[in-house]
């Protein structure tokens, strides 16, 4: 089993409005917004709204919803950005590489040839972040 869901995590923050977001869209189940560290241009995060640690202790009516969204914003992602691919990544407890632990699916535009950036590595401006949640907010209502 993993651990238990701690409600003080940045994305649980995020959700109750208590931290700000680049929020690219939202419905009665999940959010999604931009990753501050992108790995690559248009880097976004999918979230459920509800407690969930990790994939493993995460309902199946929850990653139903989350995946949805995570096909929505692929689709934005190809469009708004001229992608030529999506690499989805998924983290589960410090062994797999999570670092914040509420269920979460990185969705990241790819282009051939190019490699993607380290994961958590530099911040992106706030207005390069703003611009993009913009770009991908655009395409979804195309
Ligand atoms: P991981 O738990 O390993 O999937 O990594 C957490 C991800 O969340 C990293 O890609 C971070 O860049 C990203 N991240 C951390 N804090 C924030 C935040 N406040 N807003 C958006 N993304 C964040």
């Amino acid at each position: 089993m993993s651990a238990i869901y701690d409600s003080s995590n940045i994305f649980a923050k995020i959700l109750r409005g208590e931290l700000p977001a680049h929020q690219v869209y939202e419905d009665a189940d999940t959010f999604a917004f931009m990753d501050i560290m992108p790995r690559s241009t248009g880097h976004a995060l999918v979230i459920p709204k509800t407690p969930a640690r990790t994939i493993v202790d995460a309902t199946p009516t929850q990653l139903s919803a989350c995946l949805a969204t995570v096909q929505k914003i692929a689709r934005a992602q190809m469009a708004a950005f001229g992608a030529d691919g999506i690499t989805l990544q998924q983290f589960n407890e410090p062994a797999g590489g999570q670092v914040v632990f509420h269920l979460h699916f990185h969705v990241l535009p790819r282009w051939d040839g190019v490699k993607l950036q380290p994961h958590t590595g530099q911040m992106e401006k706030p207005d390069v972040l703003a611009a993009n949640a913009e770009k991908l907010r655009a395409a979804l209502s195309a």
